[in-house]
């Protein structure tokens, strides 16, 4: 891990700030996904974001596979450690987005992917083990768009309708060092532009409460305005004046990736951190709420396990009835007990619970 002391660092040890000490215990499971076009860097900006390369094996195909190759999800864990602080961190990859020539349905298995985590969640949600649900919903989807266009394409706009309803969008322009800083805010407006003309819902971040420190408000402010952050990735360490650095080594000089007057990385990895709880509330209260809803009206589901249909309530009521029968049985066995301890010397009772 890079030194915590570094300015501008914000690492997993952050964490315990906004929860529960319970929760630092058990540890922190968090989902993010990538998605946007193959080659626009997200492999590497994922691994630049948690210093760790996610993907040792990874396989890249050769160009020929390429034209056919259909959209392949790869979710890939690691648990990450930092300061006492556990993070479950999985990444759900989306390698051959847009490859393939035909693209109007390459986004449906992402899809699919996301509403089966939910199914699963559901589905432990209303079985017996509650307590230790896997929480593997995913909380955000980090969408890379490239910096060599003009603004959105027609399938980016169709890709983020289709995923708006049902997971926290964070865009992301991606490759930054390929534009001026001119390009970059030009770039951004456009895109915030299209986002907004097509409806677009994407994650909002939460202003920051009143009595917040003014460097958190100010934090968060910069934050907001640097959306769709700009970033850079890299997995290689060059040394700049005595100093090794994550970056790109050019011939003319080198970008480096946690600098933020070259680009957004480290805006994007404290929004993540500092706005992980709220990233996973949203996906609990608005998208898996909005998937339940969805998924009790449906009428060719199986039957929903909290829906109050005619049947459920019976259930429900024999159940009431087992608890009530249940109840009076240990009311008995408690008067059984204190008749007992009433009749016998205090010291055979003891004798008699140990
Ligand atoms: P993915 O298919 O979206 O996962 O893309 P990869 O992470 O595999 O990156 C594709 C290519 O783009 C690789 O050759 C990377 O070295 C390069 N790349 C990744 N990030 C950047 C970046 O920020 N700037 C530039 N110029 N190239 C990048």
């Amino acid at each position: 891990f890079t030194n915590p002391e570094t300015p501008g660092y914000v690492g997993f040890a952050n964490l315990p700030n906004q929860v529960h000490r319970k929760s630092v215990k058990k540890g922190f499971e968090f989902t993010l996904m990538v998605a946007g076009e193959s080659g626009l860097g997200k492999s590497t900006l994922v691994n630049s974001l948690f210093l760790t390369d996610l993907y040792p094996e990874r396989h890249i195909p050769p160009a020929a596979d390429k034209i056919t190759q259909t959209v392949k999800i790869d979710a890939s864990t690691v648990e990450i450690e930092e300061r006492g602080v556990k993070l479950r961190l999985t990444v759900v990859d989306t390698p051959g987005y847009g490859d393939a020539i035909n693209c109007s349905d390459c986004y449906k298995p992402i899809i699919q992917y996301i509403d089966d985590q939910f199914e699963r969640y559901l589905h432990d949600e209303s079985g017996l083990n509650r307590r230790h649900i896997v929480d593997n919903r995913v909380h955000s989807c980090f969408y890379f768009i490239s910096s060599q266009g003009h603004g959105l394409k027609p399938l980016d706009i169709e890709f983020m309708k289709a995923l708006h309803n049902k997971v926290n969008i964070v865009p992301v322009l991606s490759k930054a060092d390929s534009l001026t800083l001119p390009e970059v805010k030009r770039l951004k407006r456009r895109i915030l532009e299209e986002i907004q003309a097509n409806e677009i819902q994407i994650y909002q971040l939460p202003d920051a409460d009143e009595d917040e420190d003014e460097e958190f408000k100010e934090q968060t402010r910069c934050l907001k305005e640097s959306i769709p952050f700009a970033v850079v990735g890299s997995t290689q360490m060059i040394e700049v004046k005595g100093k090794k650095v994550r970056g790109r080594l050019y011939p003319w000089g080198v970008v480096e990736v946690e600098n933020p007057d070259h680009c957004d990385f480290l805006k994007l990895r404290t929004m993540l951190i500092t706005h992980m709880q709220d990233l996973q509330e949203v996906t609990h209260d608005l998208h898996y709420e909005n998937f339940r809803a969805r998924r009790l009206q449906s009428k060719d589901g199986e039957p929903a396990p909290a829906m109050d249909s005619g049947g459920n309530t019976r259930a429900l009521k024999e159940k009431e009835a087992e608890l009530k029968r249940m109840q009076q049985m240990v009311q008995q066995m408690q008067a059984q007990i204190n008749a007992q301890t009433k009749s016998s010397p205090p010291g055979k009772v003891m004798s008699h619970n140990l």
